[in-house]
C-alpha cells in the first residue's frame, strides 16, 4: 500500500532502507518515523457435518454470488482460533466445535496469510449481511466452479481427500 503522509506527524515520507534493514520503508522526513508494513492474517473455518462442508454464498464483493468458507481478517487482540470462530459465527451463523488447524496458505503477492481450522457443525443460526445463503455440500454436489477463492478451493480439495483417507492433517502451501 502506498503511504503518502506520516501517520504520526503528517509530514511527507520517502522510501529508503534503514541501516541494517532488509526492505525499503516509508520513512517520515520530518520526525523519522518508520512505517512498517506486514502481511495480514485471514482466518476462518472449514465447517463440516459428516461428509458435507458448509459454504456461504457471498452477498458482497469481491466474488459476489460465489461460494466460500466463512473467513475474514483477524482483529487486534484476538487469537487466530478465536478470530476463525467469530468470523464463522458472523458470516454463517454456525455454532461450531473448533478442532485442529487444517490449512496454512501463504499469499506473498497479496501480503496475506490464510489459516483455516476444522470445525464440526453443532447448530445453525441467522447469518450476517455478507452472506446470502448457507448450505452444506458433499463432494459431488459442491459447485466447484463457483468457489470464489483458489485458497478455499485448495482447502476443500484437501478436506475431501483427507476424509476419504479417514485422517485429517495440516496442509501448508505457498501460492
Ligand atoms: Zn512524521
Amino acid at each position: 500500500m502506498e503511504i503518502k503522509y506520516c501517520n504520526q506527524c503528517g509530514g511527507s515520507v520517502s522510501l529508503a532502507t534503514p541501516i541494517g534493514d532488509s526492505h525499503p520503508r516509508h520513512i517520515c522526513v520530518q520526525c523519522g518515523y518508520v512505517h512498517y508494513q506486514n502481511p495480514k492474517v485471514v482466518t476462518g473455518c472449514l465447517v463440516y457435518q459428516g461428509d458435507k462442508v458448509l459454504l456461504c454464498k457471498r452477498a458482497i464483493e469481491p466474488r459476489l454470488g460465489m461460494w466460500t468458507v466463512p473467513a475474514g481478517f483477524m482483529e487486534n487482540g484476538e487469537s487466530t482460533r478465536d478470530a476463525a470462530k467469530r468470523e464463522t459465527m458472523e458470516e454463517s451463523g454456525a455454532i461450531v466445535a473448533m478442532q485442529d488447524l487444517f490449512l496454512v496458505a501463504n499469499l506473498p503477492h497479496a501480503n496475506q496469510v490464510y489459516m483455516l481450522y476444522l470445525a464440526e457443525l453443532k447448530d445453525t443460526g441467522p447469518h450476517g449481511p455478507e452472506t446470502s445463503e448457507v448450505t452444506l455440500f458433499g463432494k459431488d454436489d459442491l459447485p466447484w466452479e463457483e468457489v470464489g477463492f483458489y485458497t478455499v478451493k485448495y482447502g476443500l480439495m484437501r478436506f475431501f481427500e483427507d476424509l476419504d483417507k479417514g485422517k485429517f492433517s495440516l496442509h501448508e502451501i505457498d501460492f
